[in-house]
């Protein structure tokens, strides 16, 4: 089953799924720029139909505690749209943390994504689905970031929920499974973010191997790389048999990422990446495949037996 803002769903029911997206954020506390606020709630709702009109399902929302998640909204936004959303529990990166959790470390990490998987998001009914998008910084995990990180394999491994990182820019992908692992997380249940940044082919191998999913979920972000550069990561990583373990998405948090800026909108990857994996000889198996089998699989909750 995956759990939903408005309940638990199968996992037949995704459907088409954006795997690592922010509809509601603000990110200005640290980076002092209104571009990084997405509080308009009309606009969501229009993204989110165009989301569905080009096929679109369902949203996992990766905002959590500290990057202005809200709860409430994204289930009434789910229910005035009908797409699916997938709430997330957790923390960011430094220096998004909250002020609070400054001081944490990894038990207090776990209890607090914990709580909310058992009790609700801040006073809410409105349960998680997801632990993350927890993180670490550019070629380093810093201390805090590494309580993070083994706080929410904690909590994975108590709830059975997935787990979904941020590496900044692809880096310490290796490092973060590594973590993992020595806690015992199951690497089905692990998803390691932004794979699609990773300059590294080898390192993204060494992530695939682990058993691990990867998220090339910043498709359509061509400043930072280029699309036709993911396709040529996809044909490495098809050949090697790992299709199955990637998940797409566009990871927008920004004003200018929507179409009524200009942007490219959560449903670029259905308007404009799907015809150019096609155009680049992938079969319509292989879509449906990264489209709907790989997050249904992915983000399905662990039974837990004990
Ligand atoms: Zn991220």
């Amino acid at each position: 089953m995956i759990q939903t803002v408005t309940g638990k769903i199968s996992s037949s029911e995704l459907g088409v799924c954006s795997a690592h997206e922010h509809l509601c954020i603000d990110l200005s506390r640290i980076k002092k720029d209104p571009d990084t606020i997405l509080d308009d709630v009309g606009g969501m709702e229009e993204e989110l139909r165009r989301f569905k009109r080009a096929g679109g399902r369902s949203m996992v929302e990766v905002t959590n505690d500290g990057m202005g998640r809200d709860a409430s909204l994204l289930k009434k936004l789910s229910e005035t749209t009908g797409v699916h959303i997938i709430a997330s529990t957790g923390f960011y990166k430094d220096p998004f943390l909250p002020e609070q959790s400054a001081s944490w470390n990894r038990d207090d990490f776990a209890r607090r994504m914990l709580d909310e998987i058992r009790n609700g998001i801040e006073g809410t009914e409105v349960y998680p689905g997801i632990i993350g998008e927890v993180g670490s910084s550019h070629h380093e995990i810093k201390p805090i970031e590494k309580e993070l990180l083994m706080g929410a394999g904690i909590a994975g491994i108590e709830s059975g929920l997935p787990v979904t990182t941020h590496t900044t820019l692809g880096t310490m992908g290796v490092e973060q499974v590594e973590l993992f692992l020595k806690l015992g997380l199951a690497m089905d249940q692990l998803i390691i973010g932004h794979q699609d940044l990773n300059t590294d082919d080898e390192r993204i191998l060494a992530v695939l191997e682990s058993g691990a999913y990867v998220g090339f979920d910043t498709i359509g972000k061509n400043n930072y790389r280029k699309d036709t550069e993911r396709i040529r990561l996809f044909e490495f990583l098809f050949e090697r048999g790992f299709g199955s373990r990637i998940l797409l998405s566009t990871d927008l948090t920004r004003k200018s990422h929507w179409h009524k800026y200009g942007g490219i909108g959560y449903d670029y990857v259905l308007h404009s990446f799907v015809p150019l994996l096609k155009e680049n000889g992938f079969s319509d198996r292989d879509i449906h495949m990264l489209l709907v089998e790989n997050p249904a699989r992915a983000f399905c909750q662990k039974v837990i037996t004990s």
